[in-house]
């Protein structure tokens, strides 16, 4: 009988992991990030195209209702904002701006609550009547339109709770900005905001850990939890112009095993998943902190090595073959064979055809005998483990 109520360590670890990532006191990875951030431009995006249109329309029904120069007024804040999200919706570009792509939602939030504030003023001193006054109880409508459509992005709760909080104090003081407060007024507004918030928030916390379940599906390879062939590409896309724009060396090691066929026919395609597991455990045991593991196909490993020049790879390639990968099953050193690129050595300008020399280098190892690695001109390293 198998004990249920035994802890599972694992479970737990992640479990307080993603509590911690939800509160938003523990960073996501950056791959994690970049995706997330990506989604939040899209969304703005989109919610920017949607909404300039409707905010300049609306100027036709302040136009009918108001007098002037109250409705030249409110109409020229409404252009400024249609501008801003007319930005924000074809123009900002997070991965290429300068400005964090957190702003762009906060750009986005701030906008429509800004126009409240700036029209509340104007609005309750010219006091319309009629119609004017029917459409002016619409505008303190607009930063509980914001609160609600917070809900829309994968937020952490300390996010959630940086955009909201001041979304709130700019409804509290407009509420109060009348003149005398009607106090059950004041604090229904409040309270009706404060939940739509609470919701919201729960709504951010939920979208943001489905997102990052989804992206880890995605992106691990679930066998050994090495990057996958995708993320991997990924990675090695930002890697290679980051190392390109400051000049500076990056290398990949592509790593094959040797001769893994046999330990499938000969152990059991069990015993060499479980060889491969292993595989990544050491490689990712031996690498430095900021190296990448990517499974690039079946027993065919990327190491992807950001700063690192061929005298450095070289470093790295003594510390894998020291020891190799662990044992086969029979008890022989797991080894393979290793194809070293570098981005200034071998001059290239796309990490494809890095992945093309390390790939021929590859090759030229197992020709030459297996248990070796091949580096830039033809450089040989080779224990004698084979
Ligand atoms: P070489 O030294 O020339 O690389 O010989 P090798 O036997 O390693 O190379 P080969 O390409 O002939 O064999 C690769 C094998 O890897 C074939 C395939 O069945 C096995 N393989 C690929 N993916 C997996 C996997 O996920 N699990 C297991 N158990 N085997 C896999
Ligand atoms: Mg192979
Ligand atoms: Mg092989």
């Amino acid at each position: 009988m198998s004990d249920h109520s035994k802890p599972d360590p694992d479970a737990e670890e992640r479990m307080r992991r993603d509590l911690l990532l939800a509160v938003g006191a523990a960073p996501l990875s950056p791959f994690l990030q970049r995706h997330r951030t990506q989604h939040i431009a899209r969304r703005v995006r989109f919610l920017s195209a949607v909404l300039a249109p409707l905010f300049l329309a609306w100027i036709a029904v302040d136009y009918a209702v108001f007098e002037w120069p109250l409705w030249g007024a409110v109409a020229a804040m409404r252009l400024t904002l249609a501008l801003i999200l007319l930005y924000l919706a074809r123009i900002y570009d997070p991965e290429t701006s300068r400005l964090p792509g957190f702003f762009a939602l906060v750009l986005f939030i701030a906008g429509p609550v800004v126009l409240y504030l700036l029209s509340n003023g104007i609005i309750v001193k010219a006091a319309p009547d009629g119609l004017g006054a029917v459409v002016a109880a619409f505008y303190p409508l607009l930063p509980v339109m914001m609160l609600a459509a917070l809900a829309l992005f994968p937020l952490t709760l300390f996010e959630t709770a940086a955009v909201g909080l001041p979304v709130i104090a700019a409804v509290a003081y407009g509420s109060a900005a009348g003149g005398g407060i009607e106090w059950v007024g004041f604090a229904r507004d409040l309270w009706m905001v404060g939940l739509i918030l609470v919701m919201s928030a729960a709504a951010c916390v939920m979208q943001l850990r489905y997102m990052t379940t989804l992206v880890r599906q995605a992106s691990f390879d679930p066998l050994t939890g090495a990057y996958s062939r995708d993320s991997g590409s990924e990675v090695m896309d930002v890697q290679f112009h980051i190392a390109e724009r400051q000049n500076a060396p990056f290398s990949i090691a592509l790593l094959d095993l040797d001769n893994f066929k046999a330990v499938n026919d000969t152990y059991g395609h069990h015993e060499g998943d479980r060889i491969l597991r292993q595989m990544v455990d050491v490689l990712t045991a031996k690498k430095r902190d900021a190296d990448v593991v990517v499974r690039w196909g079946g027993e065919e490993f990327l190491l992807v090595l950001p700063n690192t020049d061929v005298a450095g790879a070289r470093v790295a390639l003594m510390r894998l073959m020291d020891g190799w990968f662990g044992k086969r099953p029979d008890g022989t050193p797991l080894t393979a064979s290793i194809g070293v690129a570098e981005r200034d050595s071998d001059n290239e300008h796309d990490w494809r055809g890095l992945i093309e020399l390390a790939d021929r280098r590859m090759y030229e190892a197992k020709r030459a005998g297996r248990s070796r690695a091949v580096l830039p001109g033809d450089e040989t390293m080779a224990t004698d483990a084979a």
